[in-house]
């Protein structure tokens, strides 16, 4: 049988606000699902960084287990699509924030929740996609759906960056898109060209407040940032076009008209990746495994240990970290 405790990162309720510490966690303490999963790989995303510094109440049970996605292999289960030893990916479906998260060498979830790793990806590369590659390729699905074509036009992604905007610049690149990699971090130039960046702008470009339209730029975009530059990134957006907004690094309010929309037919996508139905969740996760070059994708990567997310929070939420975090468990 398995441990009676297992290591984890427990956020507990304080007098003011929350506290969040590794320790030793009771199996007896796991929440009701059907299968147990022995986590091998997780992550840090933003929404990882608001749980653990506190700084917005995602955080809706306590105690809680802090992360929101794992890759690793069932221990147990009593689910009929799932069986001792399958490899798995979970992401969202309020793991770390209303259910038992991912900081942790077990977790216990339901199996409408999992999805199969894909062939030829490791649980490690699974993670290093995580909650964010993922979202960056409903994204970029919504895009085609939409049905933004490289003949339509560049693409423009914005906090190019981070984890969502690394994941979109590379895939996007492999599409055959022209991509417009906006960033406020000058240093990271190479990087995003090396990712199949195209061109690089100032994120300042984007930032201030939005006219009702401007030029045209771009046929479609990811927006990881949300506020005046999601406004911009619309008013700027060619006849026809799409945005798929997914993120709100730098503000939830969208200050802007619906000029785009009602004289260009510009749409905008909305994106969730925590609700997203189990058939477009395989269906992104097999695009990850064909459209995401490996190589890009390693370089994207830094490995940290559980100990060292306390560290990464603060930083993820300051726009300080490049690419994605993956956390070795066990
Ligand atoms: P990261 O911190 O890795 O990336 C965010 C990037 O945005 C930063 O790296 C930075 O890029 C840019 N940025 C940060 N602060 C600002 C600011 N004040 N103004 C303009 N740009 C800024 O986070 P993730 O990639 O993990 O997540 C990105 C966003 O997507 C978050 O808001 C997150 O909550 C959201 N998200 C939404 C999901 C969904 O289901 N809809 C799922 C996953 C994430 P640079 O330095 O290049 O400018």
């Amino acid at each position: 049988m398995g441990l009676a405790t297992f290591r984890a990162i427990r956020i507990d309720k304080a007098e003011k606000g929350t506290t969040a510490a590794l320790t030793q966690f009771d199996e007896a303490e796991l929440m009701d699902g059907d299968v147990t999963v022995a986590v091998e790989w997780s992550t840090v995303n933003y929404k990882d960084g608001l749980a653990l510094t506190g700084k917005s109440p995602v955080v809706r049970r306590f105690p809680m287990i802090a992360g929101i996605d794992f890759a690793g292999t069932v221990l147990e289960s009593s689910h009929p699509s799932w069986k001792a030893g399958d490899k798995v990916v979970s992401t969202g479906w309020g793991l770390g924030e209303t259910f038992l998260g991912a900081y942790a060498e077990k977790a216990r979830v339901k199996g409408d929740w999992l999805v199969r790793l894909p062939d030829g990806m490791t649980a490690r590369q699974a993670m290093a996609i995580g909650t964010a590659g993922f979202t960056a390729m409903l994204s970029v699905l919504a895009l085609e759906k939409h049905g933004v074509t490289p003949k339509d036009g560049p693409v423009v992604v914005t906090g190019a960056a981070g984890g969502v905007g690394s994941v979109a610049v590379a895939v996007l690149s492999k599409l055959g898109f022209h991509v417009i990699a906006s960033t406020g971090r000058s240093a990271e130039g190479d990087y995003l060209r090396h990712l199949g960046a195209a061109e690089i702008i100032d994120r300042n470009e984007l930032s201030g407040p939005a006219k009702p339209l401007a030029k045209e730029r771009w046929a479609g975009g990811v927006d990881s940032v949300g506020s005046t530059t999601l406004a911009n990134l619309l008013s700027m957006t060619k006849y026809g076009g799409a945005i798929a907004a997914c993120g709100l690094a730098g503000g939830m309010d969208l200050p802007s008209s619906v000029a785009p929309f009602i004289l260009r037919g510009v749409c905008l996508l909305g994106i969730d990746s925590v609700m997203c139905p189990l058939a477009p969740r395989q269906a992104a996760w097999a695009r990850l495994a064909k459209d995401l070059d490996h190589a890009k994708l390693a370089e994207i990567t830094t490995e940290i240990g559980l100990a060292e997310v306390f560290d990464v929070a603060p930083k993820i939420l300051a726009g300080q970290v490049r690419g994605r975090l993956v956390v070795k468990i066990s």
